[in-house]
């Protein structure tokens, strides 16, 4: 009887989409293929306004060059019939009230109840509105919003992350569900949308768990199963200060753009906040299989976005040629030396922006470093350079004569033609340089 696994990410196009939600839609992914089901894109574009299609197509191609692949997409603003039918169930069984107070009304009756030391809840004063004194507030104000009114009892799941949650009603406003301008929003529309789907599964932020408790309300006013919920923690920087201020950095994105690779942040967020530790994964089958939901823990979780280097950097070390032909070509690199040139560079790059440097460094030569005291040896053994072409024994070659005109050797001899040839202390092997600074040579 156990019913196909059914995940959703459900973003608003209202912007693009940054590594917060990125767990969320990986999360959800890894739980639908791990079980073999279904992963659901649904759009939440209830909100016209502020909902773009622009972000919509953003969303898309930012889970595409993830490789996070869903199965279809739905969209909230088709389905508002459905939604539409739902409130008027609700309406019928007299769980639905119409309330008409404005904000600045509101905001007073909370400012009350706090000076008194209650909880600032929804007193429901519109429950206890007649139809005459309604028509009067609706002439006066325009149509009300419509609340879904909560049984005051407690709400309880079990949470995939949090562990038993148990949360009071009481302490809970009853939820509105339709704006005065008659918008749906989101909480009904994702109740219905999470029925009508078949979801089993909602992972989704630990700013949601107040959501959760009046939807499991909702779908059981409405017949619907109630699917199981998980909410990961909140994601902080590094030194635990919130991540919105540093969102616009953190948008997927940027962080393309940047040269971050899909594995990187993938083998990242599948583990960050869990007891697993991060390792660098390149393919989407292991990091599927490694993923447990359960090992995620409930406090904030940190991230650095510096992390993303270094493991971007070991993925590009996995690479062959064929995987970066269009960026070895897009740098400049001559079809004969692409082959020579990603070998050489592959273990010293930390994203593929660092190939362009390099090349301009074969092709056009580095600003030598030289020290002092010795200018008069690299002087010397520059004479003693062999003629072009070089190849894989010209540094040899060419350090030996060096040694033997110099009697330099070791670190004095090699460290200091280094940094007069490439203009850095670290690097490639020279024995498998040299070969490419021959362009630097023949351009003469
Ligand atoms: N559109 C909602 C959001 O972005 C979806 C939350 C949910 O997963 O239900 O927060």
């Amino acid at each position: 009887m156990s019913a196909k696994t059914i995940t959703r990410f459900a973003p608003s196009p209202t912007g693009w989409i940054h590594v917060g939600n990125l767990r969320t839609a990986l999360m959800n992914y890894l739980i639908a293929r791990k079980a073999g089901g279904e992963f659901i894109l649904r759009i939440d574009d209830t909100d016209p306004v502020r909902s773009k299609e622009e972000y919509v197509d953003g969303i898309k191609r930012d889970l595409e060059w993830l490789g996070l692949h869903w199965d279809r997409v739905e969209r909230q603003s088709l389905r508002m019939d459905r939604y539409e039918a739902a409130a008027e169930e609700l309406r019928k069984m007299d769980r639905f009230y119409e309330a008409f107070e404005t904000p600045t009304e509101l905001d007073l009756k909370r400012k009350k109840q706090l000076n008194m030391g209650k909880p600032p809840v929804y007193d429901r004063a519109a429950m206890a509105l007649t139809d005459a004194e309604k028509d009067a507030l609706r002439a006066d104000r325009g149509a009300g919003v419509w609340r879904f009114k909560l049984d005051r009892e407690r709400i309880e799941w079990p949470d995939g992350i949090l562990g038993d949650i148990s949360i009071d009603a009481a302490s809970v406003s009853d939820p509105v569900l339709i704006r005065g301008d008659g918008q749906i929003l989101y909480t009904l529309a994702s109740v219905v949308d999470d029925t009508d789907m078949g979801v089993t599964d909602v992972v989704r932020g630990s700013d949601h768990v107040t959501n959760t408790a009046t939807q499991i309300q909702i779908m059981n006013a409405l017949g619907g199963a109630v699917p199981s919920f998980a909410h990961h923690s909140l994601l902080t920087g590094p030194q635990g200060e919130a991540l919105s201020k540093r969102l616009g950095v953190l948008a997927l994105r940027d962080l393309r753009e940047r040269g971050v690779k899909p594995f990187a942040l993938l083998s990242l967020m599948s583990r960050l906040g869990s007891s697993d530790p991060v390792e660098l994964r390149t393919d989407m089958a292991e990091l599927i299989d490694g993923f447990d939901i359960g090992r995620f823990g409930s406090s904030p979780t940190k991230l650095d976005d510096a992390d993303l280097m270094p493991l971007t950097a070991r993925y590009l070390q996995t690479l062959s040629l064929e995987d970066v032909a269009a960026e070895v070509e897009a740098a400049g690199v001559p079809a004969e030396l692409a082959a020579q040139f990603w070998d050489v560079t592959h273990d010293n790059i930390t994203t593929l922006h660092d190939l362009a440097p390099w090349w301009k460094m074969f092709s056009e030569g580095a600003e030598p470093d030289i020290e002092p005291e010795d200018r008069e040896f690299i002087a010397q053994a520059m004479t003693l350079l062999p003629d072009a072409p070089f190849d894989g024994q010209t540094w040899s070659n060419w350090t030996t004569a060096v040694k033997e005109a110099t009697g330099r050797k070791g670190k004095g001899l090699f460290m200091p033609l280094r940094k007069a040839l490439t203009g850095q202390a670290h690097g490639p092997e020279m024995a498998s340089l040299m070969p490419l600074l021959q362009v630097l040579k023949a351009r003469g």
